[in-house]
């Protein structure tokens, strides 16, 4: 596999980092993840360029300074793409502070900021079939909110409150986590947004404590277009229970239903009718290159596959 970092492809054995490196230690870094699909005459890059303006106000949450523009990294992930061969991929890119000081205030002349960007084969973020439907667990700890000008921040170390979510919500015999606000609402899956669905109408909580998530806003805009009401608000466990459907979405795990919840069956325990309809229009949509404003299309010729 070939890696862009700092503006070389490399080889993935030569893509090394320090083991002092402040990111390793701090998780202080911050990432996209970013899905291609293959169309008919090109690569489709859902929503490229939105997640790379996600990327650029991450960093400067974090105060890390970015040596390429968004330009140069669309380039980048372009040429990864390319370089691997790959169509239908997931990519990742990472910006991280590297070996020099071990001080949390570190100095970005002593601890250079360096970029990365991979892509893999990545079908199903759950292993279960895209429409079977999953398990979540309530999760006793809370959704990460302390600081508001970071919540939209996608920083590596937040994923240690999503990746403990997790392991507490397999423990108790389910594969994902709904992480709740401080209030005790509702605020967001490990790694991704969630929909109820009531009386034909969807159901979201607002951005408050979570991430405001490129496929949760596709989500809304399809909602739309097929005459769906959507409201934003405070929704609850209980709420989640009462519903005819609930379903997560996000880039790695796209449109998912949800089946169970804290070992209660909803409903009829299968993916509802309005879930599969959105599951439908966002797999047409990521596969065409007018869907969105940020989509970046490649030429079919330019990835051999
Ligand atoms: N919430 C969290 C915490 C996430 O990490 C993700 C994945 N980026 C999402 C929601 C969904 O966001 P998106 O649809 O932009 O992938």
């Amino acid at each position: 596999m070939k890696i862009w970092m700092d503006g070389q492809l490399l080889d993935e054995d030569k893509a090394r980092v320090s083991v002092m490196s402040h990111t390793l230690h701090y998780g202080t870094g911050v990432f996209e993840g970013i899905r291609s699909y293959a169309s008919e005459d090109s690569t489709v890059v859902f929503r490229l360029m939105d997640h790379l303006d996600r990327l650029e106000r991450s960093a400067q949450a974090m105060n890390l300074k970015v040596r390429y523009s968004k330009t140069q990294l669309r380039d980048a992930v372009i040429d990864v793409l390319c370089q691997n061969n790959l169509t239908d991929a997931y990519i990742r890119p990472l910006i991280f502070v590297g070996a020099g000081s071990l001080s949390l205030n570190f100095h970005a002349a002593q601890s250079p900021v360096g970029v990365l960007v991979a892509a893999q084969k990545w079908d199903r973020y759950f292993e279960s079939d895209e429409l079977t439907g999953i398990t979540v667990a309530t999760s006793i700890g809370r959704r990460i909110t302390s600081q508001p000008e970071l919540h939209q921040a996608k920083v590596s170390g937040f994923y240690a409150n999503s990746y403990a979510a997790t392991m507490a919500a397999q423990a108790a015999g389910a594969v994902d986590a709904i992480l709740l606000d401080e209030r005790g609402f509702i605020a967001e899956a490990a790694v991704a947004n969630v929909f109820l669905v009531r009386g034909g109408k969807l159901h979201t909580p607002t951005c408050r404590a979570a991430l405001a998530g490129y496929t949760r806003d596709s989500i809304i805009h399809l909602a739309a277009g097929l005459g769906l009401e959507v409201h934003e608000g405070d929704l609850t466990v209980e709420d989640m229970l009462a519903a005819d459907e609930v379903f997560l979405t996000g880039t790695a795990c796209e449109v998912v239903p949800v089946t169970k919840v804290d070992k209660k069956i909803i409903k009829n325990g299968a993916a509802g009718p309005i879930t599969r309809q959105l599951h439908t229009a966002y797999q047409h949509a990521a596969r065409n290159r007018h869907s969105f404003k940020s989509n970046v299309s490649i030429d079919k010729k330019s990835i051999a596959a």
